[in-house]
């Protein structure tokens, strides 16, 4: 079976063929940098980091670009406010959405560019367009000229008329039509520019993408993606710059995720819903962040409250506690070596016939536009039946046993990874749940941590008295201890 994905180009599901045979490049636009990233940035994030996943999992090479836009009408506001550089503001959101992204387990791209570092490109781009009559320049400006593109429209599916009724577009004495965009802009005092054929200025935003993608991917490559608020007028753009100046189609399946929604709202800072990825990170696990969002097909609008965080959260807890179930017995697991499926009970092979035809059925539905929803469901079929089986076993596990908890956990492990989930200690999950528990209620978890090693000196010095304050001490905040064999761990009552 092949992957089959939604193309907006086409309006169809269609089945994935590659340019190069096991090949896969997509491009999509990244932030513009001058502010923190928010939950609409981390669902785009988290829903291409699956898709580029995975086409690895399915063994393609995967080459994936995503750009920062690091000049921009945005970031000149910034740095003037702040008496910065542009360079400068660029740097300190760049850096921080490279923060957020690593906490969210987004795997990095082969490919991070930015656009000041590809000006010359932009520069040969504009004067292929000026050379082919689909550009005109006005005292420094350059614009396109899309009345002269006979495909401008094709992939919101609109007229010219349509888009000049609903668009917002800025009217400017200099443009023949109101959809003609800029390429190039003199500069004006206060901002930065680079030195053109047409004087002194800056790129416009849409011209990056397009040379971008082809420096790296080429004329023609597989994917194009990012958020659908991009089809128009960004991406439209970006078809009318390529494939007006080579030719070639740009791309051959444009792939759009929805957007996030507050409370059935939608997000934006003037309704103050508005979540930055740090705050969510501040009281969910990465894990439930991304459950939350793959639980909806990347297509749908994600509606963002506590309840669907919690609801995720508790999902996300049902996994790991079966993972550290898992982990619990197998302690106890002297060598399973010697056990093929053969020397297992008829209620053992079915359990693990049904374990390993997860794989494929997880395939099935990801093939099928990437559908997490239905390849989550899966999942949660397969946790259901191995905490069924360890329900019903007498541990001191058998070796049998320990072969099927172990097919159980690589394959819950590999199909969790595909998604970028399972990715920690279960006990590490949980010691971190209960620390976001505990900052949420205003306890200092190092606080918690200096007390327990205080007592721990003063109950090898044999002093109780000391050991029993701190013990009653935390207790008062509700922290219980439990001493075992491998140290002292603690629980929030
Ligand atoms: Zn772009």
């Amino acid at each position: 079976m092949s992957i089959r994905l939604y193309n907006t180009l086409t309006k169809k599901k269609e089945t994935f063929e590659p340019i190069t045979a096991g090949k896969v490049g997509i491009y999509v636009c990244g932030i513009t940098a001058y502010d923190v990233c928010h939950v609409g940035h981390a669902r785009s994030a988290v829903v291409f980091d699956i898709i580029t996943r995975y086409f690895g999992y399915r063994g393609y090479h995967v080459t994936y670009v995503k750009n920062f836009t690091d000049v921009d009408d945005k970031i000149i506001v910034k740095a003037n406010t702040e008496g910065k550089s542009i360079s400068e503001i660029a740097e300190r959101y760049i850096r921080e959405h490279d923060q957020d992204m690593q906490a969210l387990r987004i795997e990095r791209p082969t490919s991070a560019p930015r656009a000041t570092e590809h000006i010359n490109g932009m520069i040969n781009l504009i004067s292929i367009l000026l050379e082919k009559g689909l550009a005109y320049e006005v005292e420094g400006d350059v614009y396109y000229a899309v009345e002269n593109f006979e495909g401008y429209g094709k992939l919101s599916g609109r007229s010219l008329e349509d888009m000049i009724a609903g668009a917002r577009v800025d009217v400017s004495e200099k443009k023949r039509n109101p959809l003609d965009f800029a390429l190039w802009k003199a500069s004006k005092e206060g901002e930065p520019w680079w030195e053109s054929p047409w004087g002194r200025g800056r790129p416009g935003w849409h011209i990056e993408c397009s040379v971008m993608s082809q420096h790296f991917l080429g004329e023609t490559f597989d994917i194009h993606g990012g958020g659908e608020d991009l089809i128009f007028p960004h991406h439209e753009n970006e078809i009318a710059q390529s494939e007006g100046a080579t030719g070639k189609s740009l791309a051959n399946y444009w792939v759009y995720n929805g957007f996030v929604k507050v409370s059935s709202e939608k997000m934006s800072k003037s309704l103050g819903n508005f979540f930055t990825v740090k705050d969510i990170l501040k009281n969910y696990h990465p894990d439930v962040v991304r459950l939350f969002m793959l639980q909806s097909h990347y297509k749908s609008p994600v509606d963002f409250s506590d309840e669907s965080l919690a609801d995720a959260r508790m999902g996300m807890d049902r996994f790991y506690a079966t993972l550290k179930a898992i982990k619990q017995i197998m302690t106890d697991c002297g060598d399973f070596s010697a056990i093929t499926i053969e020397k297992l009970s008829e209620k053992e092979k079915t359990l693990c016939d049904r374990l390993i035809s997860l794989q494929d059925n997880f395939k099935d539905a990801m093939d099928d536009d990437f559908n997490t929803p239905r390849a989550i469901g899966y999942i949660f079929d397969a946790v259901r039946l191995v905490n069924g089986y360890m329900a019903g076993e007498k541990f001191y596990p058998s070796a049998q046993a320990c072969f099927v908890l172990d097919i159980a956990k690589r394959i819950i492990k590999e199909v969790g990874g595909v998604l970028g989930l399972f990715l920690e200690d279960p006990d590490d999950y949980f010691a971190q749940d209960r620390d976001r528990e505990a900052r949420k209620r205003g306890l200092d978890v190092n606080e918690v941590n200096h007390l327990i090693e205080e007592r721990r000196t003063a109950r090898l010095a044999k002093d109780w008295k000391r050991a029993d304050e701190i013990r009653h001490a935390l207790a008062g905040k509700k922290i219980i201890l439990q001493d075992g064999p491998a140290g002292t761990t603690w629980k929030i009552e």
